[in-house]
């Protein structure tokens, strides 16, 4: 058994999910389990939509329900069997009549929930599953829909639930496997339920995850995350295009790039199937005849000590700085504890005597922790700074990336810089309107030359 992952412009519309089919198909014999995402930007409509209904803005959500209804309608139509279209319009009207029904209640209450905002963004995978089983049956598959509520299991931290994985993967390892003998099984991304059998998601980007998830449940030999990139780039594509394909990176480099921002992979996706040792694929659904990039325990041998550059926007660095306590022990803690009390991350940190910067990219309870924070201390924030964040297992081994780092970044100012905590990355957070300058310096820099064995170079001169 394999899983493919296919994301949201993968199956953006009738045309996409009959490419989705074809590759399916190819792949027949390895028994296919099929993990889809909403469909194009559903899961963005539908917060919109909830958005919309709290603010009491009833001539906005009913027209985006409808346009909503009538976008799956339209490309499902033309890859659903005539005999089924019955079943598909059935479906649609059930699902749309109690999605709408939710809005409502929504604005009546006038009121949001995390757990609202679970049962609203699911479905988009709900029924992208449903209409990729159907897409399958009509270009020659055997497709078995199976509801993943039914099998991935959660704490109830709605909009980032966790899974039970020892309940989660009893559930999976009894229903995939045998379904997956006759049909191709197809599942949303994303969507799980708690023990008692309440709608929570995974976080956003959460398909891939799930993906993952079900790999490991059903001990798959491979799990395939088929994108709309070639694999995984030297840099950002939406930052600086151009970057070249890793061919292989590890797992402990990719989950390393995926949470300092590489949006290609969800940052949980690696840890179960490196637990189970399922190598990871990244792959073009738009081309499939490229190899993408393998994540693999092992690291292969390279020549350049730096795989990737990941960068993360939106971070605001925070300086803590109390004179009181000089030479005091329990700062740190005070500090830390803040951040915990109010579920915080906190990603890179530097300090000295009598002051600590910090960064995070959650502004959700900023005012708060500030306040508190304000009890012991002088704190100041700057805001729109990113990190850019160098990955690879070499730059342990070698000399010099940190001056190298710094001659290439000359003129930009870099407010902190961290190296060491996992052994593998080096950070430096900059203004993010020193971003893309930063991070194309450093691309030049560090992938002037490409090993082949680890590189496919792009074609495309960058800046
Ligand atoms: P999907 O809908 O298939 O899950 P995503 O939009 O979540 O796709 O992830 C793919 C996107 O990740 C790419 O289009 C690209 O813009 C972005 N991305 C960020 N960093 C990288 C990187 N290092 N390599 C490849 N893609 C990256
Ligand atoms: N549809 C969800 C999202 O947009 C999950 C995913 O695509 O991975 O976040
Ligand atoms: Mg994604």
């Amino acid at each position: 058994m394999i899983v493919m992952k296919f994301g949201g412009s993968s199956v953006e519309s009738a045309a996409a999910i009959e490419r989705v089919a074809g590759i399916v198909k190819a792949r027949e014999e390895r028994r296919p389990v099929v993990v889809v995402s909403a469909m194009g930007k559903t899961t963005n409509k539908l917060l919109a939509i909830a958005a919309a209904a709290i603010a009491g803005k009833r001539d906005e959500y009913i027209p985006q329900l409808h346009d909503l209804r009538d976008f799956h309608s339209r490309e499902a139509r033309q890859v659903v069997t005539l005999g089924e279209r019955v079943d598909l319009d059935s479906f649609l009207d059930e699902n749309f009549q109690e999605l709408t029904e939710l809005v409502k209640g929504l604005a009546v209450l006038g009121e949001l929930t995390p757990r609202s905002v679970d049962a609203i963004s699911s479905y988009g995978e709900r029924l992208s599953s449903y209409i990729c089983a159907l897409a399958f049956r009509h270009f020659g598959l055997k497709a078995a829909h199976v509801d993943s509520r039914d099998v991935i299991v959660t704490d109830a931290r709605h909009t980032q639930a966790a899974p039970n994985f020892p309940e989660t993967y009893k559930r999976l390892a009894a229903a995939i496997p045998p379904l997956s003998k006759e049909s191709v099984v197809v599942m949303g991304g994303f969507i799980a339920s708690t023990e008692t059998g309440v709608t929570t998601t995974l976080g956003r980007g959460g398909s891939d995850y799930t993906a993952s998830i079900v790999g490991a449940g059903i001990d798959a030999e491979e799990i395939q995350i088929w994108t709309d990139v070639d694999g995984m780039l030297t840099a950002d594509p939406t930052i600086l295009p151009g970057g070249h394909r890793v061919k292989t990176i590890s797992f402990a480099e990719a989950a390393e790039l995926a949470y300092f921002g590489a949006k290609v992979l969800h940052p949980a996706t690696v840890v179960p199937a490196m637990e189970k040792n399922i190598p990871v694929l990244i792959l073009n659904s738009r081309r499939p005849e490229v190899s993408g990039t393998r994540i693999v325990a092992e690291s292969v041998p390279c020549g350049n000590p730096v795989k990737s550059i990941a960068c993360k926007r939106k971070i605001a660095l925070v300086n803590i700085h109390s004179t009181r306590m000089l030479m005091a022990h329990g700062f740190l803690r005070r500090i830390f504890e803040v951040f915990d009390r109010f579920e915080t991350p906190v990603d890179m940190v530097a300090t000295s005597e009598v002051s600590v910067s910090l960064t995070i990219d959650n502004m959700r309870n900023a005012e708060a922790i500030l306040e508190e924070l304000r009890k012991f201390s002088e704190v100041t924030t700057e805001l729109d700074q990113a990190i850019v964040c160098l990955v690879g297992e070499n730059i342990r081994f070698t000399p010099g990336v940190a001056r190298r780092v710094f001659n290439a970044l000359e003129g930009i100012n870099v407010r902190m810089i961290s190296q060491g905590a996992s052994l593998l990355n080096l950070s430096v957070i900059v203004s993010e309107s020193d971003l893309a300058r930063g991070v194309a310096a450093l691309h030049e820099e560090f992938f002037a030359q490409t090993d082949p064995a680890v590189f496919e170079r792009n074609g495309v001169a960058h800046a």
